[in-house]
């Protein structure tokens, strides 16, 4: 029998008042459940509201250094449970477990980074133009905010929301993804450990429409920071904006590499075909298309297909695989979908292009690693994000070509170009459209430190992690002190 996970309110752990669940199936093999969580109502998510709310006064009032001691002890009982908490991410949405490792070392990362946060300063002293006056800012929290995350990185990005909004004073009340939510339930259950007081961190599951969309409406949520499709995250904006509040988008990618005409091209096939297929493609910072100069297509095609054909996909907890399943079925589909249309638009699919046959693969979301050409920039498949290990190849007669092909998208996330020419980088790193730019590096890639976020549609224009998550997670008062 399954274990059976619960809402935290107000430091415990509770049924919803639904009294229903939901099942979370392991994508490797649909017949197992990894847990049964709590499809909570709205009537929940008001109950972590108020405990929010409630909590919201003495959080604030505990000084940065203490809030970091709880956020250091977390990152301790976090590494101490690494293997857990990955085993647990890799039987919930697929991803292999040396990623899934990987990723829960990231989480102890953010949570050191942040800690330290705690001890850093939070205004500024401005010269009056009054000499008997000074004038200081100080940064304050915003009160109960809601954080509505995917299940693509259901340690990482959780913990990138909840560990900047707790050191600087707000009050949490965490929405997993419901692919993802015993894995996020892991990471609640963390903080409880590490002495969270009660109330400041809440933790409901249940659908979006349901949950989601509560937290979002909710009057005393003064903050929401949400990363996801772009679908939900616009609905998000819209309600977010009609009721005043402060809110943070992080949505999806179409994520061009360019392959440069002098650069090291078993570098760029590498970091090509990890960026496109590592996470089974389903990484807001996939490489979805390589645009390859004309002189090195054909190469860099060769070595690419060499390499893709090495892939070994299957079971992530298994030893050897590289990829995983994709997460569920909708997703499967979706995916399906748009190679189908890759293929009508006449596209020639050079690898892959199906789920893969026989015994072991027939009980999982399987999908085989997939590359195609010929392509028209235009067509569906080089315009919509495919999250799924698929990537184009589009060739181009120059960079120039490359730019525009490249930014002739309405995403604007990550792009990477593989060139041994500083110029033609610099070049690059002054037309490309995506926040995230990369050169002679995958696509992928976020260090804790630096801050994230996207261009154009792929995101609401604010940034997370590193020094600038303090800009959506407070509000400055301005104080003037006369004489
Ligand atoms: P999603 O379907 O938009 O779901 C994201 C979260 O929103 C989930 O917790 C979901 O709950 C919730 N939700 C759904 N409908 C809602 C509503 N009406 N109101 C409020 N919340 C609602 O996205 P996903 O499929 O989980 O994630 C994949 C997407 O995330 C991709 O587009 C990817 O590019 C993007 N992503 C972006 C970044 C970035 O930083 N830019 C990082 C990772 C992923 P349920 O799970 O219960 O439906």
């Amino acid at each position: 029998m399954a274990q059976e996970y619960l809402n935290y309110i107000n430091g415990e752990w509770k049924r919803s008042v639904s009294g229903k669940t939901v099942d979370s199936l392991n994508p490797a093999y649909i017949h197992e459940i990894v847990g049964k969580l709590q499809a909570s109502t709205a009537e929940d998510v008001d109950e972590a509201v108020k405990a929010a709310k409630a909590a919201a006064r003495s959080w604030r009032k505990v000084s940065g250094a203490e809030r970091g001691n709880i956020l250091y002890k977390a990152a301790d009982i976090l590494e101490g449970r690494v293997d857990e908490v990955a085993a647990t991410m890799t039987r919930e949405m697929g991803k292999t477990l040396p990623e899934a490792k990987g990723e829960t070392m990231r989480g102890v990362a953010l949570l050191r980074y942040y800690a330290g946060e705690g001890m850093r300063k939070v205004g500024d002293v401005i010269p009056s133009m009054d000499g008997n006056t000074m004038i200081y800012t100080k940064r304050v929290p915003l009160g109960p905010v809601a954080l509505i995350t995917p299940w693509n990185f259901p340690v990482a990005i959780p913990i990138w929301k909840m560990a900047p909004a707790l050191i600087y004073g707000n009050t949490v009340i965490l929405k997993p993804a419901s692919e993802a939510g015993v894995t996020a339930a892991k990471i609640v259950e963390i903080f409880a450990e590490a002495g969270i007081p009660k109330g400041v961190l809440n933790f409901v599951t249940g659908g979006g429409s349901d949950v989601g969309q509560a937290l979002v409406e909710h009057p005393d949520v003064h903050g929401i920071s949400f990363t996801g499709s772009n679908a939900t995250g616009k609905r998000i904006a819209q309600t977010a904006a009609s009721r005043g509040v402060k809110y943070q988008l992080e949505m999806g990618g179409k994520n061009p590499a360019i392959v440069d005409e002098d650069c090291d091209l078993d570098l760029a096939v590498n970091h090509v075909v990890n960026g496109a297929m590592k996470s089974t493609g389903q990484k807001c910072t996939a490489t979805d298309r390589a645009i390859i100069l004309r002189s090195v297509y054909d190469q860099f095609k060769e070595k690419l297909l060499e390499k893709v054909r090495t892939i070994t996909y299957g079971d992530g907890m298994e030893e050897g695989i590289w990829m995983g399943p994709v997460v569920n079925e909708a997703q499967l589909n979706s995916v399906l979908s748009l190679i189908e249309k890759g293929k009508q638009a006449g596209g020639k699919v050079l690898f892959g292009g199906k789920r893969p046959e026989g015994d072991r693969y027939k009980d999982g979301y399987y999908l085989e690693p997939t590359v195609f050409e010929n392509l028209h920039p235009n067509e569906e498949i080089n315009q919509e994000e495919i999250f799924g290990p698929v990537v184009v190849l589009i060739l181009v007669d120059s960079l120039e070509e490359a730019f525009q092909v490249a930014n002739d998208v309405r995403f604007g996330l990550s792009a990477s170009l593989f060139t041994n020419d500083i110029n033609r980088a610099l070049d690059f790193v002054d037309e490309i459209e995506a926040g995230m730019v990369r050169i002679n590096g995958e696509t992928a890639g976020v260090e804790p430190q630096a801050p994230f976020g996207g261009m154009k549609e792929s995101s609401s224009h604010s940034r997370e992690q590193g020094e600038a998550a303090i800009e959506f997670y407070t509000s400055i008062k301005t104080v003037a002190l006369c004489r």
